[in-house]
């Protein structure tokens, strides 16, 4: 059995889907920040050398934050646009996500200068300030006509991670600071109704592990992790736990024989119950169980069967790249996620920020 991370044929998958930069080509696409940001912090989790073959392309990263007024509104909002193909940027082109992913790959990618130079905290807070809904959740993108979150726009535990994500980078650090640009109290609150009986985080009482790591690294960014209490943490740690698919039952609870047990998913972890075992997942779960429970983590990595269902089942050892699971093509967002989780295993990665550690 290869147990071998094939970094060479990963590194050259990665660097394909970065082919994107520089600015010679303009891209119409709208999730390119997101291509290039999980081709960066990927390539960063390897260890390539970023800051060197890529600087070239930071001014034309850099050129995508954007600063707008509204008309008839006094008030100056910035943020990152996900394209420079419109002649004027407006603000709803400025989105919650694309400023996340410009930004940590930023980070990623060494320039300060962004950061102490061009970044305007004040006018980003701002528009953060702007996207929080009545109910404390966060839309991703403004009205295009006032400063109030798009009505046709989605809020969930996503964009609540995505706000407190943004305001850690730009310097917040303690409650006062974030509440210096959003009400701290009113977000807390809307997570805490995703609350699931059986732990975790959803929509309908059903937990999901994508909302679930979302909602505990916010929490973690906010330094609230104590409004979760031990009760509601235990129960989520369980359900983590039991997401892992074993040949025994659930890893944490049950006894004996999984008579679902497939052999191809024996320690991938699958995103919701009865639900196939997925790369990313593994990522999303261990992720919430290193913040909540650093022993249920270390013991969820102990056995290896986790780095063993990514490394036999989803790595792509011919073209590089990870898939979801053992069926599917080798795609992007699940490479990232891939090595990330391994990363996260070997206690390199930053799984809160999803970049490498010694960003900050
Ligand atoms: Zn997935």
């Amino acid at each position: 059995m290869n147990l071998e991370l094939n970094r060479e044929k990963h590194l050259k998958f990665l660097k394909r889907h970065l082919l994107i930069l520089p600015s010679a080509q303009q891209g119409n696409d709208v999730n390119k920040m997101a291509i290039i940001f999980y081709s960066i912090t990927a390539l960063g989790a390897l260890d390539a050398d970023i800051p060197t073959a890529y600087s070239s392309s930071l001014p034309w990263i850099c050129k995508h934050y954007v600063k707008v007024k509204l008309p008839c509104h006094s008030e100056v909002f910035s943020a990152f646009v996900g394209s420079l193909s419109t002649a004027a940027p407006t603000v709803p082109c400025m989105s919650l996500p694309n400023t996340l992913f410009a930004m940590l790959t930023l980070k990623v990618m060494k320039c300060e200068d962004f950061f102490t130079s061009l970044l305007d905290k004040e006018s980003l807070g701002l528009f953060l300030s702007k996207l929080q809904c009545p109910d404390g959740s966060f839309a991703s993108v403004l009205d295009m006509n006032q400063p109030e979150p798009s009505p046709v726009d989605s809020t969930d535990l996503r964009f609540c991670y995505i706000a407190t994500a943004i305001l850690k980078l730009i310097g917040c650090k303690s409650k006062e600071e974030f509440g210096q640009f959003i009400d701290v109290d009113r977000l807390i609150d809307y997570m805490l109704t995703k609350k699931c009986d059986i732990g975790g985080f959803g929509d309908y009482g059903e937990p999901h592990a994508g909302y679930t790591s979302c909602a505990i690294s916010a929490f973690s960014i906010l330094g609230c992790l104590d409004r979760l209490d031990d009760d509601f943490r235990e129960r989520t740690v369980d359900w983590l736990l039991s997401r892992q698919v074993s040949k025994m039952g659930c890893m944490s609870l049950e006894e004996g024989h999984n008579p679902y047990h497939d052999d191809d998913e024996h320690g991938g972890f699958q995103g919701r119950e009865n639900k196939f075992a997925d790369t990313c997942y593994v990522f999303w779960c261990l992720n919430s169980l290193s913040i909540l429970d650093k022993a249920s983590f270390n013991n969820a990595c102990r056995d290896g069967a986790a780095q063993e269902y990514l490394l036999t089942k989803t790595q792509n050892t011919l073209v590089g790249g990870f898939s979801k699971n053992d069926q599917d093509s080798p795609d992007l967002y699940h490479t990232c996620l891939g090595i990330a989780a391994l990363s996260l295993m070997q206690g390199t990665f930053d799984g809160v920020m999803c970049i490498p550690k010694g960003w900050s």
